[in-house]
């Protein structure tokens, strides 16, 4: 069982800070489930494959949610929840034209305007077991000029407002990601994701597309074919069915993104 409390309902906000991610992995076990951690700043902000996240500041929003007492069972779709989550409330502030690319950005005419990083910490025997929990990191690029994006060597990278023309305030936007973020939650632990599967492939970049996958530092060039049970992305390559999980490989469009 999910514990008590509202995604959100307690919230810890951090002038700076190395990670929102870390820190709660690090606390997680001693506060509420739905707490959710902000900070202006990130020194140490990661992306998925040991990767790092690019900050500038208060131009981004940037927070990690703890999700306490979620079964082992569902965790591999937790990045894909948040993903439509995320997706679905920049669209209700902004219009058309975002979009989930596998596993878990969220992207804009080709740019990534957002990275979401799910971890988990498991306790003895399952995350319902004393002590394990799950932490899904958000990062939303809301009004860097491109000329951070250039200078972190980031050409495929976009902002709000570099894409869509409007200035989003991080509140606002918080929020909204925020109250989506708890209706799509409390649906996927009541119903599982398939009442969400329908939202997650209308917005999917990747589904149906011709794809590069990159792993073991090889590419292959396959397509897209469906989103398994767990959140691996199905491909077919060299005409045969591939299952791709988010942890070991990365997918890009056949054209950049
Ligand atoms: P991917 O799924 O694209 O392989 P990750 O989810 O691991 O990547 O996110 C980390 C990657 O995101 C980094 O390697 C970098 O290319 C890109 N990145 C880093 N900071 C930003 C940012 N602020 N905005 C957009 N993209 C970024």
């Amino acid at each position: 069982m999910v514990e008590k409390g509202k995604i959100g309902g307690n919230r810890l906000h951090f002038a700076e800070i190395g990670s929102t991610n870390t820190y709660l992995k690090e606390n997680g076990d001693k506060l509420p489930h739905g707490t959710a951690v902000l900070a202006d700043r990130q020194t140490a902000g990661r992306g998925r494959l040991g990767r790092s996240w690019e900050d500038s500041g208060s131009d981004a929003l940037k927070f990690s949610v703890l999700i306490k007492g979620l079964g082992t069972d569902k965790l591999p779709l937790l990045p894909a929840v948040t993903g439509v989550a995320v997706c679905s409330s920049l669209i209700s502030l902004f219009g058309e034209g975002f979009l989930i690319k596998w596993p878990n950005d969220i992207v804009y005419n080709g740019k990534k305007i957002c990275g979401i990083l799910c971890e988990s910490r498991v306790g003895q025997s399952s995350l319902q077991g004393s002590g394990g929990f799950a932490v899904c990191g958000i990062g939303i690029n809301l009004s860097q000029p491109q000329s951070f994006f250039d200078s972190c060597q980031l050409p495929h990278a976009g902002s709000v407002e570099t894409t869509t023309g409007v200035k989003p305030e991080a509140a606002v936007v918080y929020e909204e990601v925020i109250r989506y973020f708890e209706k799509d939650f409390n649906i996927f632990c009541r119903e599982g994701f398939s009442p969400l599967l329908e939202e997650y492939k209308r917005r999917s970049a990747t589904l149906g597309k011709e794809v590069l996958v990159l792993a073991d530092s090889r590419e292959q060039r396959g397509k897209a074919l469906e989103l398994g049970a767990d959140g691996q992305l199905i491909c077919l390559i060299d005409g045969q069915k591939v299952e791709i999980t988010s942890g070991e490989a990365s997918v890009r469009g056949l054209y950049g993104m």
